[in-house]
């Protein structure tokens, strides 16, 4: 059995290569994440915090979310953090961070949002006896007693805003939602909602249980195509720019650690 991740399977979409490169090869990149990525984790981290002390009968002051914030902020802080953007500094995107929890806050208090769990591991089981499972992580869940709904929560840092029918395709929150009716009953209405931090903005999408069994039989079709994949073709795009294996990518005329060489029984590369 394989695990398969929403990221992964995204991944090989994004570029078959980087996925052999990440889950095949197994390579750690030397430049571990970029600054968008430590922006996001700093900010979950700290949203995290704050249901939890929620859910634990004590809200805390915004100054102790912000603080929460800075800690792990300066705990996973490297030089060797990439920056795409040149005209940004790490202190911009630190104050940028700084926003979206003061906005968050605000907009949120006094946080009577029916919260269950926060970071919450969900299993996905495709179909009976399908032997791989997909494993997800749902920001936050919260049941709403007066939709009687549950929510699926999702933080985004990202700067784009997409448009509705982005989120009326999402699959992410799509197949988590698929993990809690399994977890709830199927009969349970799921709303998926997306925080975008950066336009201090909430966008909402359902799925009718016809179009999770689409999206079901849609993986089910990808894991396919991932495990009778020869070619690990590569796609030279905007988004290299953020990719950890950019260094080492011959699309971009670099060479692989030599271990690797040899096991691709590559000696030329483009
Ligand atoms: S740099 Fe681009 S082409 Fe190379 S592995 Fe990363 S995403 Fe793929």
């Amino acid at each position: 059995m394989t695990t398969f991740s929403y990221s992964r399977l995204q991944t090989f979409e994004q570029c078959p290569y980087k996925y052999k490169l990440k889950y095949i090869y197994k390579i750690k990149p030397e430049i571990e994440k970029s600054i968008e990525a430590h922006l996001g984790t700093a900010t979950h981290d700290a949203l995290e915090w704050l249901y939890v002390q929620i859910l634990n009968n004590k809200i805390p002051t915004l100054d102790e979310v912000i603080e929460q914030y800075i800690k792990t902020w300066q705990k996973d802080f490297s030089l060797n953090i990439l920056i795409v953007k040149q005209e940004f500094t790490h202190e911009d995107y630190f104050q940028k961070g700084i926003k979206f929890i003061i906005d968050y806050y605000i907009k949120h208090t006094p946080f009577n949002d029916g919260t269950l769990e926060t970071e919450k591991q969900i299993w996905i089981e495709l179909e009976p006896n399908y032997p791989h499972k997909i494993i997800g992580y749902i920001d936050r869940l919260s049941y709403n007693p007066k939709t009687k709904e549950y929510e699926i929560h999702d933080y985004k840092t990202a700067n784009w805003l997409p448009e509705q029918k982005k989120f009326d395709e999402d699959k992410q929150l799509a197949l988590y939602s698929i993990g809690i009716k399994q977890l709830f009953g199927n009969h349970h209405n799921i709303n998926l909602i997306w925080h975008y931090l950066n336009h201090n903005k909430k966008i909402t999408s359902k799925r009718t249980n016809g179009q999770l069994e689409e999206l079901k039989q849609g993986i089910i079709n990808q894991i396919n195509k991932i495990e009778n994949n020869k070619i690990w073709n590569t796609n030279k795009i905007i988004l290299c720019d953020w990719c950890e294996y950019k260094q080492i990518c011959k699309a971009h005329g670099n060479k692989l650690p030599q271990e690797f060489q040899e096991k691709e029984g590559q000696q030329t590369l483009f």
